[in-house]
């Protein structure tokens, strides 16, 4: 029997093995340009839920863009350094059981105060230019914290340009949840 604890996000991002090649198995088939969004207060914090239907394929696994979230601070730690804020692209693929794939980008931002939640933005403009990511298997980071989320969190962190998006996260961002034992999972760099 396995470990409860042991398959839990987030986790601190060290000593990944890296592959070269793999991070083509990755894709983002998001909307391009300013996307509009249904903004849902959950008890967990404000959910951006996409108005238009978006995927995103891992593999050979197409998956559907439920909702889009952050964290302030960010959830992975990197080296052992916590991070300033970080996205969460949440997708769902429902076949036998549910199936959960997580986007993160580590982001950076600057806020000239603080502001409620935007109704549009662009998401594409908060991925980074090189694709490299980090994938491990794990966990929903909130209660029921269930163990069926296969997590991708790109290596190179994001400035957040967005000033309205900004401030929404200096103000209004999901907490984040403390890292959790790799224990013997295999962490990736696809590059
Ligand atoms: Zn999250």
């Amino acid at each position: 029997m396995r470990n409860a604890s042991s398959w839990q996000s987030p986790v601190n991002l060290r000593a990944p093995i890296v592959v070269p090649g793999a991070s083509g198995s990755l894709d983002l088939r998001w909307e391009r340009g300013s996307q509009r969004f249904d903004v849902v207060a959950e008890p967990h914090g404000q959910r951006f839920r996409p108005v238009v239907a978006q995927e995103a394929a891992l593999g050979d696994e197409v998956f559907r863009l439920a909702n889009v979230h952050f964290h302030r601070p960010g959830e992975h730690w990197v080296d052992g350094e916590p991070q300033q804020a970080e996205l969460h692209a949440v997708h769902v693929r429902a076949e036998r059981a549910l199936h959960v794939l997580i986007v993160s980008v580590l982001l950076r931002y600057e806020a000239d105060g603080e502001g409620g939640a935007p109704t549009s933005f662009d998401l594409g403009a908060l991925l980074p230019g090189r694709r490299a990511f980090y994938r491990y298997e794990g966990s929903l980071s909130t209660p029921d914290h269930s163990e069926n989320v296969s997590h991708v969190v790109f290596a190179e962190p994001v400035q957040v340009a967005d000033q309205h998006l900004a401030r929404f996260i200096a103000g209004r961002a999901d907490r984040a949840r403390s890292p959790q034992d790799l224990g013997r999972r295999f962490l990736l760099l696809c590059e």
